[in-house]
């Protein structure tokens, strides 16, 4: 009942969230849409403060590390379990797998201590089922430019933090390939539509 959507920038994440929800809500299901880091009031402050590109002061990589956990602490508390237990379905916008890629792959930081976070932070509790929308590098870049994005901090970062990223998803979907389905997002809407919506049919049972 806990599904989550996962990919790098520009690889149409808030397209097919919205997709996935509305799969659901035409089933008739009670559908939680969140999305991380934030998803309530205070976690969205701590989004501010993670993501704010006008603050010249660097952010320590632990300090983001506890800062994204902290977020995580708040939604799963406030958010998440409260709808879990109500039998709402959730579908949230990045979770503990982007950890794994932006601070683990992208920063570099030891996966050791994000088990320990996430062992910390969540009591078990992980997503029934993730949708990785992966593509090229380059070609999520070229999608960003033609939106004409504003770029926040982590956006500013170079290519090959991006890089490190997509691959530290992939790692993850490879350890949890019961969990994690990777969708191809290089291809039209439609096509990714398709993918995801046979995912759900084969995934959901109500
Ligand atoms: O999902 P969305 O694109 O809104 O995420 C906002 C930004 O937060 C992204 O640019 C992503 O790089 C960054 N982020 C991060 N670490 C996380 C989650 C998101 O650096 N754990």
């Amino acid at each position: 009942r806990f599904i989550t959507l996962e990919g790098s920038e520009g690889v149409g994440k808030s397209t097919n969230l919205a997709r996935v929800v509305a799969w659901l809500e035409a089933r008739g299901l009670e559908v939680v849409q969140t999305r991380e880091p934030g998803g309530t009031p205070r976690a969205e402050a701590i989004r501010r403060l993670l993501l704010d590109p006008d603050e010249p002061e660097p952010l320590d990589d632990d300090a983001e590390l506890l800062l994204v956990f902290a977020a995580r602490a708040q939604h799963l508390a406030r958010v998440i379990r409260p709808a879990l237990e109500r039998g709402a379905w959730v579908v949230c916008d990045r979770f503990t797998d982007a950890t794994f890629a932006y601070q683990g792959g992208g920063r570099g930081l030891d996966s050791a201590r994000i088990i320990e976070l996430e062992a910390f932070v969540q009591q078990g509790l992980a997503p029934d089922l993730t949708l990785l929308l992966d593509m090229p590098m380059g070609a999520a870049q070229q999608r960003l430019e033609q939106r004409g994005e504003r770029r926040d901090r982590f956006e500013q970062e170079r290519a090959e933090f991006f890089e490190s990223v997509r691959q530290a998803y992939l790692a993850r979907a490879a350890q949890a390939p019961e969990r994690i389905t990777i969708i191809d997002a290089s291809l039209t809407r439609e096509a990714v539509g398709e993918q995801i919506e046979a995912v759900l049919e084969a995934r959901v049972t109500a």
